[in-house]
């Protein structure tokens, strides 16, 4: 196993120094150089292991360990700037076991060292839900010879839940919690194609509140927003969780049925139409009742987008409101 010492550090501690300063920076001997690097390498906030050309780890920094939570085993006499020289597949396969892709990252990390000059940037997603943001890049010293690599993780799970939570808002109606019209259509569009690929079922139901403006009239608007959000609590409890529910209009739902006839789908609608019927929300002592007009369609062959099956299942919505309202109407 080649030892790296005096070339890797060297190398590291150019690349390492050129990040932090811009202006030239003369080391005047090789101690104060390598006193420079392991403070830069402790101080940084990524976790850093070095890599050399055989394979074996050299060095890394606490941050590494501790970001990783690598039994102090695995790393033992791996001290910063030192080069000792432990088989990384062992780290490597411990840090695999860590990652919820693992497949993919092993995909990654094998590129990397089947192609030496290759640089790689790339997200990795934790199994205990952390993000880390991983990058490889090869060392070489004056004449162009590859000397190992570098890997940075930096833990990058707080800026990932805030824009995961900014996408959920995005795609949540602020009022019921629910999804919204955009995000309906969007998870539509992904069904269509899902359910064309596999040749499975895919059916809609479209429901809108019947005489909701008499209860806005009666009740208050606040009132009427209450009904709407007990409305759509009763809604999902009759859901099974691959089902996909989205308010998509004022007082208008739809709800996606993956894997589901059309016969199914109109028994669901019938159940659902039945539970709002015999629901009584309770207002100030006011016993308020409400019913719904649904519409029910499968997706067919015929349609060439999921617009085509929208507007069947809207078609058949507006059937069941001037046929009498709280019913439920198949679409064409
Ligand atoms: P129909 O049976 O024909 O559907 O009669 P409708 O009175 O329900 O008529 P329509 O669906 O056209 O009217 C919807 C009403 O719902 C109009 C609007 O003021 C009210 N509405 C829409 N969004 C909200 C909301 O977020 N909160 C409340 N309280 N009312 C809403
Ligand atoms: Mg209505
Ligand atoms: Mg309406």
């Amino acid at each position: 196993m080649t030892k790296i010492n005096f070339n890797v550090t060297e190398s590291l501690s150019n690349q390492i120094t050129d990040r932090f300063y811009e202006s030239e920076m003369q080391l005047s001997n090789q101690e104060f150089q390598d006193s420079v690097t392991e403070a830069i390498y402790e101080a940084s906030d990524e976790g850093i292991l070095l890599v050399d050309e055989n394979g074996s780890i050299t060095s890394h920094n606490q941050r590494f360990a501790t970001m990783w939570n690598i039994p102090r085993e695995l790393l033992r006499g791996v001290m910063p700037g030192t080069a000792i020289g432990v088989n990384d597949s062992l780290v490597f396969s411990s840090l695999l076991g860590r990652v919820r892709e693992s497949q993919l990252f092993l995909k990654k990390i094998r590129t990397l060292y089947d192609n030496p000059f290759l640089n790689d940037f790339f997200e990795i997603e934790l199994l205990d839900g952390r993000t880390f943001e991983c990058r490889s890049s090869m060392l070489k010293n004056k004449e162009d010879n590859y000397l190992g690599r570098v890997w940075f993780f930096r833990d990058i799970s707080r800026q990932k839940n805030t824009e995961n939570d900014l996408i959920a808002l995005t795609r949540q109606d602020p009022l019921t919690g629910v999804a919204n019209r955009r995000y309906f259509f969007e998870r539509s569009n992904q069904e269509f194609a899902r359910t064309q690929r596999h040749s499975n079922t895919l059916s809609i139901l479209e429901f809108d509140i019947d005489y909701f403006k008499e209860i806005n009239d009666q009740y208050g608007h606040a009132v009427g927003d209450e009904v709407i959000m007990v409305l759509c609590a009763c809604v999902q409890n009759l859901l099974r969780e691959a089902d996909f529910f989205a308010r998509i209009g004022g007082e208008e739902f739809a709800i996606l049925l993956p894997d589901t006839n059309l016969e199914e789908a109109t028994n669901l609608a019938e159940r659902l139409r039945k539970s709002i019927e015999e629901f009584k929300f309770i207002k100030n002592h006011d016993e308020i009742r409400h019913t719904i007009s649904i519409g029910v369609v499968e997706l067919k062959p015929k349609d060439t987008c999921i617009s085509d099956c929208l507007l069947r299942a809207d078609n058949a919505m507006y059937r069941a409101k001037q046929n009498g309202r709280n019913r439920v109407e198949i679409g064409d």
